[in-house]
């Protein structure tokens, strides 16, 4: 089996119900693309409306709480997001890290609540400038990536997508080299082969994420062990979102 390349759009802290004309253009283009899985997070907000529009792609969450219910104020669950109609949740990202102190272990609470609740889990990981200009980004990501999966999960192929976004790349522009990219990726290979096993583990989509844009789309799409992008700032209009599922 071989997974379709994955293009997930992370709208982050943006989107009202006017971006409903941007999700539903994003789905009609999705339909005539169906070589590739288009999938969109939108606030928690729009998760009910985007999903009641979307015929073809998948809406996902962008974070979720560790806990099925109880007193959280202003927190959401992963029941609630699959309630809302989401199908996945990315976890990990490194702006939750950063804003929320989210440490590798809660990632894996919130992750082990998702798969419970039915959500497939996109995993982030990504290491900081200062740790690439160290020559530690492998081996900071390879950390976060074993302390924040599950121990035990079912059907990983189908249920697990891993992001690697290295945090001096996400909305600056910046991109690594082709060949970071390419090392990178085989060296989460490696780790999910170990974890998972050749058969599972060869399989697991990686994607990019980090300024993936219309314009260096394809070029980064085509770098061994890529699966596809988590695309932040270009995932905003149908667009130029819908370009670079086109380059996959
Ligand atoms: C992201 O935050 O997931 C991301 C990849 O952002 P951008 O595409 O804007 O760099």
């Amino acid at each position: 089996m071989s997974l379709r390349p994955y293009i997930v759009g992370n709208w982050k802290m943006n989107g009202t119900r006017a971006m409903l004309s941007e999700a539903r253009a994003i789905d009609r283009a999705a339909q005539r693309y169906m070589k590739v899985e288009v999938a969109v997070a939108p606030p928690f907000t729009l998760i009910h409306a985007v999903h009641r529009e979307a015929e073809q792609i998948a809406v996902g969450a962008q974070d979720c709480h560790a806990d099925p219910d109880g007193a959280h104020t202003g927190d959401i669950s992963a029941t609630m997001a699959a309630d809302a109609g989401a199908k996945f949740v990315i976890l990990g990202h490194s702006e939750r890290r950063q804003d929320h102190g989210e440490s590798n272990e809660l990632v894996r609470s919130k992750a082990e609540a998702a798969l419970e609740a039915g959500l497939k889990v996109i995993l982030c990981c990504g290491e900081p400038e200062e740790k690439r200009d160290e020559g530690k980004a492998e081996e900071f990501v390879l950390t976060q990536l074993k302390l924040s999966l599950p121990d035990a999960m079912e059907d990983v192929v189908e249920r697990l997508t891993i992001a690697y976004e290295p945090i001096w790349a996400i909305g600056t522009g910046r991109t690594p080299t082709l060949d970071d990219i390419a090392a990178m990726h085989g060296a989460i290979r490696a780790f999910l082969v170990e974890r998972f096993g050749e058969e599972d583990g060869g399989q697991i989509r990686i994607l990019y994420g980090g300024s993936v844009k219309p314009e260096n789309a394809r070029e980064i799409l085509g770098v061994a062990n890529v699966g596809g992008a988590l695309v932040g700032g270009a995932s905003l209009t149908a667009d130029s979102f819908m370009n670079i599922a086109l380059a996959a």
